[in-house]
């Protein structure tokens, strides 16, 4: 209390002010709380979840690549043998070769054949696994696309909300200082030494005519009628704040 000694409190203290001051801090303070802090944690983890399945996209779409690549592999193995199918043909009738060899030429073709018909057959099921991949891959894809436009029309909301409120609450703090610079010295050691020891809530106000509204004590009868009379300083017996007349 040594500030007693050089400031005698009375004429100038002005709670009036003081509280407007408490009361423009609390009305900060539970902006600053309304903050979608929640909200920025949900989108972020949304798009975690967007990346992810568009790094499985990729991949799904690399595997069908590869599928791809060995139908062709399969396409050019059903050429190399139909080339040599052409070959052989031609030779059983080129009166070339003898009866053994051409018995061995005719083996040769049938067994050409059937594996002919085995590549023929699997690349028909290859590639209708190939349709029905791709069109997969596309619905998934759209699916993806569309949700990303929503994540994005959600941070772009989020975004504005959140500026407006930072906007809001850079205007209050302007308020709030003009409104320090205004107090009288009295009234500024009284705010910065309360508001130190007590954070912004550091006037307490007469509840119901009893109590004290900060700590809801029931206050003494000697302090409710000093506050009542308007005295200076007088203090919650519990809390510890300076109470001011001023009923709820
Ligand atoms: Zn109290």
């Amino acid at each position: 209390m040594a500030c007693s000694f050089v400031f005698k409190w009375g004429e100038n203290m002005n709670y009036d002010q003081l509280y407007e001051l408490q009361s423009l801090k609390l009305r900060r303070e539970a902006m600053e709380k309304s903050y979608p802090k929640e909200r920025e944690v949900k989108l972020r983890r949304r798009k975690q979840e967007l990346l992810a399945e568009k790094r499985d996209l990729i991949l799904l779409e690399e595997k069908l690549r590869m599928h791809i690549k060995d139908i062709h592999k399969l396409q050019d193995e059903k050429e190399t043998i139909l080339e040599e199918i052409a070959r052989i043909n031609e030779d059983l009738y080129s009166n070339k070769f003898t009866a053994k060899e051409l018995t061995s030429m005719q083996n040769r073709l049938e067994n050409l054949e059937s594996t002919l018909a085995n590549r023929h057959n699997r690349i028909e099921k290859e590639n209708a696994m190939i349709v029905a991949k791709r069109a997969d891959l596309k619905e998934k894809k759209n699916s993806l696309v569309d949700r990303m436009k929503d994540y994005e029309a959600k941070v772009e909301e989020y975004l504005q909300e959140r500026n407006r409120l930072l906007e809001k609450l850079k205007q209050m703090d302007e308020q709030i200082q003009e409104f320090i610079m205004m107090l009288n010295v009295e009234d500024r050691v009284f705010y910065e030494r309360e508001s130190g020891k007590y954070g912004i809530e550091m006037l307490s106000i007469l509840k119901k005519g009893r109590f004290c509204s900060c700590c809801s004590m029931l206050l003494e009868s000697d302090t409710i009628f000093a506050v009542k009379a308007e005295s200076v300083g007088i203090r919650c017996q519990s809390c510890g704040r300076v109470i001011y007349n001023l009923e709820e």
